[in-house]
């Protein structure tokens, strides 16, 4: 059961950032407890010298290193 609902949520997701609408879970992780049929999000914030979510990562095109 756990994969299809963490499945169907990845589906959504998708979908959403497709279609450019509705929130999408960027900068959040979700847990899913399966036992209680819950799910809680925690903000994940940048890394400002990580080339992939740092300030630069999307326009130099190319590995920053420190
Ligand atoms: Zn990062």
């Amino acid at each position: 059961m756990t994969t299809g609902v963490i499945g169907s949520i990845e589906a959504t997701e998708a979908i959403k950032l497709c279609l450019g609408t509705g929130s999408v879970l960027a900068g959040r992780m979700l847990f899913w407890d399966g036992l209680r049929s819950e799910t809680d999000t925690i903000v994940i914030g940048r890394a400002p010298r990580c080339i992939s979510c740092g300030g630069k990562a999307a326009s130099s095109g190319r590995e920053e290193r420190s």
